[in-house]
C-alpha cells in the first residue's frame, strides 16, 4: 500500500470528457485519459484491503491493489511492472480500459461509503502510456508444439485465446466471417466508444506471434455456401476444421438478436440494431457503402435500454437525428444504489451513459403494441404504460399513445449464436441455445464433440468483453492440458 491515509485525503477523480457539442461532429473516441500525476492520485487512495473485493469483482481477478500501487510509487520501472501485473490476468486492457463497465468498482471497499477506486481509468492509463512507450511487444513462444489449433470467431474471446495458444507454441489459425478481426468490438460497439486501431495493433502483435487470421470465411457444413453473411466470400466446412486441426475452439458469439414480433414489425425503417451500428462502423473505416442506413432528420425511436440501444443513440445523434427516444420495459431504477444491501454486487440503480448526456428523451416502464406506417414506411409507434403487479406486467388501462417515428431500432438483447457453426460440428446446445459446455471446473470448455471446445458469448449467451477475455484464457488452458496432458497457462 502506497499511501496510508490516500483515501481519505483525496476524492475521487473521474476521467473528462470532450464537450457534446465537438464530439457529436465526429465518431473519435472523447474521454480524455487521466494523466501520469492523477492516475499517481488516484492510485494512492487504495487501501490494499487484506480481502480486495476489487480481485475478486473482476471477472480477469486483475490484480488491482498491486498495479494501483506501482502506479502510486510513479518511477518509469514501476508503471512498466505495472503492465507486466495487468497483462498477467488480461490480454487487453486497452478493451476494458475503455469499455467495460467496471464490476471491480462497484465491488471495491471504498464503494460501501464513499466512492470506489477508480480502477477503470488507471488501468486505461498504464495500457495507454505502455504502447507508447513501447513496452507492449510481441511474445512468440521459444518452442513450437508442433499442434495446430483453430478457433472459429475473432471477437474478444476467440482473440485472447488465440493469442494464449500462440505463446505456448501451438499453431493457431483464426477463422472469422466477416472481412476484418474483432467481432463485436469491431461491428458493433461504436468507434466514439473503441477506435478500431486498438484492435489493428493487437492483431499486428499477434500475428508476429505466429498466429494466423483468415477473414471472409465462414466456418460452415459441407456444401453450405457463404450467402449466410453478407461478407464471407469463402467457406471451410467444419469436417475440414476438424480433419486439418488437432483441436478447434468456437468463439462465434451470440449474435441472434431477439425480435419484437408485434404488427407492422415488416414495415420499411424498422430494423435491428446490429443492421444499423455495424455499417456506421464500415464507414468509419473507409468503405463505401450503397444505401447506408441514417438516422439523419429523423424522430429515431430506440427499443431497449441497454448498451446496445445507447449505442444507437450516440449514432444517431452523429448522423443528426430530429429526435432521438429510447424505451425501457422496466421501470425507472433509483438515481443511487442501496449500498449496504448490494455491496460487493453489481447494484441496481439509473444508468446514464455518455451517449444519453448527447441528447436522448427516456421511457420507462413502455411497451411497444404496434408499428404504424403509410405506404409501406413506418411513421410511429403504438405504446402502452406498463406496471409490474405481484411479478406479472399488467398493461395500464387508457394509457395507449402513438409515437412519431421516421427509424425504429430494435436492440432488445440477443438470444443465442446465430450461425449453423454448431449444428455444422453437431455441438449440443443448452437450454437456452447456446454451445453446451462448462467452465473450468466442469468439463473445462469441452464440448460433446471430442477435439471441439466452445467459450465466449457462444457458450455463456450475450455477455461482457471482460468475460470473453476470461473464458478464451480459460479455454485456452483447457485446449493445451487437452492437446500436451499439462498447461502452464494461467486459469
Ligand atoms: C452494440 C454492442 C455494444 C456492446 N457494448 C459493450 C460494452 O460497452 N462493454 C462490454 O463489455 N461489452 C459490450 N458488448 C458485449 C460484447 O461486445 C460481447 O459480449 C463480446 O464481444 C463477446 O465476445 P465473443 O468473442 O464471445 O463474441 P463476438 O464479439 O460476438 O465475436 C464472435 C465472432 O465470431 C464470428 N463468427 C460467428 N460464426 C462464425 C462462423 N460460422 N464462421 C466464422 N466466423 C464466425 C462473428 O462474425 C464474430 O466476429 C456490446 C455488444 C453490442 C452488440
Ligand atoms: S477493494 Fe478497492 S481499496 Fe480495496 S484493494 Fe481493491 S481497489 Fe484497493
Amino acid at each position: 500500500m502506497g499511501k496510508v491515509t490516500g483515501f481519505m485525503e483525496y476524492e475521487r477523480l473521474d476521467e473528462g470528457y470532450e464537450p457534446v457539442p465537438a464530439r457529436l461532429k465526429n465518431y473519435k473516441e472523447f474521454v480524455i485519459a487521466l494523466n501520469a500525476d492523477q492516475a499517481k492520485q488516484q492510485g494512492a487512495r487504495c487501501m490494499d484491503c487484506g480481502t480486495p473485493f476489487c480481485n475478486n469483482g473482476c471477472p480477469v481477478n486483475n490484480v488491482i491493489p498491486d498495479f494501483n500501487d506501482l502506479v502510486y510509487r510513479g518511477q518509469p520501472q514501476d508503471w512498466q511492472n505495472a503492465i507486466t501485473v495487468l497483462h498477467s490476468t488480461n490480454n487487453f486492457p486497452e478493451f476494458t480500459g475503455r469499455i467495460c463497465p467496471a464490476p471491480c468498482e462497484a465491488a471495491c471497499t471504498l464503494n460501501v461509503n464513499d466512492d470506489a477506486v477508480g480502477i477503470k481509468s488507471i488501468e486505461h492509463a498504464i495500457i495507454d502510456r505502455a504502447w507508447a512507450e513501447g513496452w507492449v511487444k510481441p511474445q512468440a513462444a521459444a518452442v513450437k508444439s508442433g499442434k495446430r489449433v483453430a478457433v472459429v470467431g475473432s471477437g474478444p474471446a476467440g482473440l485472447a485465446a488465440a493469442q494464449q495458444l500462440a505463446r505456448v507454441g501451438h499453431e493457431v489459425t483464426v477463422f472469422e466471417k466477416n472481412d476484418r478481426v474483432g467481432g463485436l468490438l469491431r461491428y458493433g460497439i461504436p468507434d466514439f466508444k473503441m477506435e478500431k486501431s486498438h484492435i489493428d495493433r493487437r492483431v499486428q502483435q499477434m500475428e508476429a506471434e505466429g498466429v494466423i487470421f483468415r477473414t471472409g470465411v465462414l466456418v460452415a457444413s459441407l456444401g453450405e455456401d457463404s450467402k449466410v453473411t453478407n461478407w464471407a466470400k469463402e467457406t471451410v466446412s467444419a469436417e475440414d476444421l476438424k480433419a486439418q486441426f488437432d483441436a478447434v475452439l468456437l468463439c462465434g458469439g451470440a449474435e441472434q438478436s431477439r425480435d419484437l414480433p408485434v404488427p407492422g414489425r415488416d414495415l420499411a425503417g424498422v430494423h435491428f440494431a446490429m443492421e444499423f451500428l455495424p455499417q456506421q462502423n464500415k464507414v468509419n473505416a473507409g468503405d463505401k457503402l450503397k444505401g447506408q442506413l441514417r438516422a439523419d432528420g429523423k424522430h429515431v425511436i430506440v427499443i431497449g435500454g441497454g448498451d446496445t440501444g445507447s449505442d444507437c443513440v450516440g449514432t444517431s445523434n452523429r448522423h443528426g437525428a430530429k429526435s432521438v427516444t429510447q424505451f425501457e420495459l422496466m421501470p425507472r431504477p433509483p438515481e443511487e444504489e442501496d449500498r449496504p444491501l448490494t455491496w460487493p454486487y453489481w447494484p441496481y440503480k439509473l444508468r446514464t451513459s455518455s451517449s444519453h448526456e448527447e441528447g436522448c428523451e427516456r421511457e420507462f416502464a413502455i411497451a411497444t403494441k404496434e408499428f404504424i406506417g403509410e405506404k409501406g414506411k413506418v411513421t410511429g409507434v403504438k405504446t402502452v404504460r406498463v406496471e409490474w403487479q405481484g411479478g406479472k406486467m399488467v398493461e395500464v388501462p387508457g394509457s395507449e399513445q402513438v409515437l412519431k417515428a421516421d427509424l425504429v431500432l430494435l436492440a432488445m438483447g440477443f438470444v443465442s449464436p446465430v450461425s449453423p457453426v454448431l449444428e455444422a460440428f453437431g455441438v449440443s446446445r443448452d437450454a437456452r441455445g447456446n454451445a453446451k459446455a462448462g467452465t473450468e471446473a466442469l468439463g473445462g470448455y469441452a464440448t460433446n464433440v471430442d477435439k471441439v471446445f466452445a467459450a465466449g458469448d457462444m457458450r455463456r449467451g450475450q455477455s461482457l468483453v471482460v468475460w470473453a477475455i476470461r473464458e478464451g484464457r480459460q479455454a485456452a488452458r483447457a485446449v493445451d492440458e487437452y492437446l500436451t496432458g499439462a498447461s502452464v497457462l494461467p486459469r
